[in-house]
C-alpha cells in the first residue's frame, strides 16, 4: 500500500528520524536533508501481519533513509557516513524490529575478532576470574566452582596418554582467548549469520577450552563463542574443559586438530586432489615426474584445452553442489545447464594453472571458496527474491543472463583488484586470493542493484546479444550501477 503525500506528512511529523539510524543511536539520524523520494516508508511489521484499518496501515509504515547512492547499513562506513540507505540488505526477510537487531549485530561483528574484544572490560589478572579445578582420576571427577563433574576419560593408542575432560556450561566472561594455540580471526559475514542463528536456536557443539593458570582457554570455538555472547550477551555457554597430560603435548595435539579441523591447511597432494579436478593417477605420475614443479599444466600436458576446461568446471559444479545446492535450486528456477556453465566460466579459471601446486600463485581453493560467496550472495539477494519481484525472472534468460554476469564480472574484477591490491585486474575474478569482507559487501550491493534494475521492469524479447547490450545499457544497467 502506497501511502498518501498527506500520509507521508503526517509520517514524517511523528518521526522526524530514521528508524533505524535512531534505534542504533547512530549521529545524523534525521530525516531532514533527504528529498522525498530518498526516503522510504517502511513496513514495520510485513503486510497481513497488521489490522486493516488505514490508521494502522499508515501507522506501520515507518520513514527511513533510502538515498540510492547512500551507503547501505551492511557496508562499512554506514554509521559515520551522511549519505544513507538503511534499507539497502533489509528484503523481506526482515521485520523492522529485527533489521533493527541484525543490523546492530553486523554493527559489533565489524568489531571483532576474537571473543576477548566482545568483553573488553575485564582484567584477566582480576582473581575475580579465577578457576580452580581439582582434577580427580580415582573418583572419576572434577570439582570446580563448588561443583563437582563426571570425567571423560580418553586413552590414547598404546602410549598410556590420558586424556581428562568434562562439559558444563559457564558465564562467558570465564573464558579468554588462547594465545599459545594461535586461531584465526573471525569471518565477519559468517560470524554475523552465526549469531542471527543463534538467537532463536541453541548451541548444539560446545566451545574447547583447556585449563592453565586458573583460567580457560579456548583452543577451538572462536565464531561460536563470539556468536552466542552476540546472540545472547551473558547467558551461560557449553563448554568441554579439558586437563592434558603435558602442557606442551596438549598444544601441539589442539593446535593439529584445530587445522584440520576447520581445513585451514591441506597436505599438497589432499589439496590438489580435491581442488586440481586431476585424478589420483594423474597426480600421482606427476608428482613422479616433476616433483615440487608438478602442476595443472604439466600434468594435463597433452590435453586440449576444452577437456581441460570441461573436467575444471565439472569438478568445480560438483563441489559447490555438495556445499549449496545451487545449481539444481536455480535450475528449477530458469537457470538452464547451459547457463549455469557460462556463469562458472565467467568467474573462475577454466584454463590449466601453471603455477606449481605448492606455490603460493596456486588458488585453486581460493576461488573455490570466493565462488561459493558468490553463490551464497546471488541465492539470498536474487533467487530468494523471485517471489516478491518476479519480473527479475527475466534476468535468467539465457543470452540476458550472460550478458548481463559478462557487465557484473567485468566490474567484480575492478573491485577485486583494488581491494586485495592485485597488480592487474583477474581475467577470472574468483581465481584470485580469498575475497575479504569489504569485497563480499560489494558482491552483495551488486546483486541487490542487478534485482532493483529497471532493465527487467520492460520488455525482454531481444534475443541477440547485440541487441541486448544496448538495451542494458539504454536501461543503466551498467558496471558503474552495479557496484558504484
Ligand atoms: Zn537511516
Amino acid at each position: 500500500m502506497t501511502l498518501t503525500s498527506a500520509e507521508k506528512k503526517a509520517q514524517r511529523a511523528l518521526h522526524p528520524n530514521c528508524y533505524l539510524c535512531q534505534a542504533l543511536g547512530v549521529p545524523f539520524s534525521e530525516l531532514a536533508g533527504y528529498e522525498d523520494r530518498h526516503i522510504q516508508y517502511d513496513h514495520w511489521l510485513p503486510q497481513g501481519r497488521i489490522g486493516g484499518s488505514q490508521a494502522d496501515l499508515v501507522a506501520n509504515q515507518l520513514p527511513m533513509h533510502a538515498h540510492p547512492q547512500g551507503l547501505g547499513p551492511l557496508e562499512p562506513g554506514w554509521a559515520q557516513a551522511t549519505k544513507r540507505n538503511c534499507h539497502r540488505g533489509k528484503g523481506n526477510k526482515f521485520t523492522g524490529q529485527e533489521w533493527t537487531e541484525y543490523v546492530t549485530i553486523c554493527q559489533r561483528v565489524a568489531k571483532t575478532d576474537y571473543s576477548d574484544d566482545l568483553m573488553s572490560d575485564r582484567n584477566q589478572a582480576d582473581s575475580a576470574y579465577d578457576v580452580e579445578i581439582s582434577w580427580n582420576q580415582a573418583s572419576g571427577e572434577a570439582t570446580m566452582l563448588g561443583k563437582t563433574y563426571p570425567l571423560m576419560l580418553q586413552r590414547v593408542g598404546n602410549s598410556g596418554e590420558e586424556w581428562l575432560s568434562f562439559s558444563t556450561v559457564l558465564p562467558p566472561t570465564l573464558l579468554w582467548r588462547d594465545l599459545e594455540v594461535q586461531s584465526r580471526g573471525a569471518d565477519h559475514e559468517r560470524l554475523a549469520k552465526l549469531a542471527w542463528h543463534l538467537k532463536s536456536n541453541p548451541l548444539l557443539s560446545p566451545i574447547l577450552c583447556r585449563w592453565a593458570e586458573r583460567r580457560l582457554y579456548v583452543f577451538d570455538g572462536n565464531h561460536r563463542l563470539c556468536a552466542f555472547i552476540l546472540a545472547r550477551q551473558d547467558h551461560p555457554v557449553p563448554v568441554v574443559i579439558f586437563d592434558g597430560p603435558d602442557p606442551k603435548r596438549f598444544l601441539e595435539v589442539a593446535a593439529e586438530a584445530h587445522e584440520s579441523l576447520t581445513q585451514m591447511k591441506y597436505q599438497f597432494t589432499e589439496k590438489a586432489l580435491k581442488f586440481s579436478a586431476l585424478n589420483e593417477q594423474e597426480l600421482a605420475e606427476a608428482e613422479d615426474k616433476y616433483g615440487e614443479a608438478a602442476s595443472e599444466a604439466l600434468a594435463w600436458k597433452g590435453l586440449r584445452p576444452t577437456d581441460v576446461k570441461l573436467r575444471i568446471a565439472g569438478r568445480l559444479s560438483g563441489r559447490l553442489d555438495g556445499l549449496g545446492g545451487w545449481r539444481l535450486k536455480w535450475k528449477a528456477l530458469g537457470v538452464t545447464d547451459p547457463s549455469w556453465n557460462e556463469f562458472i566460466s565467467t568467474y573462475a579459471r577454466l584454463s590449466a594453472e601453471t603455477a606449481p601446486f605448492v606455490s603460493d600463485m596456486y588458488l585453486r581453493e581460493e576461488e573455490f571458496e570466493n565462488l561459493s560467496d558468490l553463490c551464497r550472495i546471488f541465492d539470498e539477494e536474487l533467487f530468494d527474491q523471485l517471489d516478491s519481484c518476479p519480473e527479475v525472472k527475466a534476468s535468467l534468460k539465457t543470452k540476458w543472463w550472460k550478458r548481463a554476469h559478462h557487465r557484473f564480472s567485468t566490474r567484480l574484477g575492478q573491485v577485486v583488484k583494488d581491494n586485495l591490491e592485485l597488480g592487474n585486474t583477474p581475467p577470472a575474478p574468483a581465481y584470485t586470493p580469498r575475497w575479504n569482507d569489504y569485497v563480499r559487501s560489494r558482491v552483495r550491493l551488486g546483486v541487490e542493484n542487478w534485482r532493483e534494475s529497471p532493465a527487467w521492469r520492460e520488455a525482454t524479447a531481444a534475443n541477440n546479444e547485440f541487441d541486448i547490450d544496448n538495451l542494458l545499457t539504454a536501461r543503466g544497467f551498467t558496471e558503474a550501477y552495479l557496484i558504484p
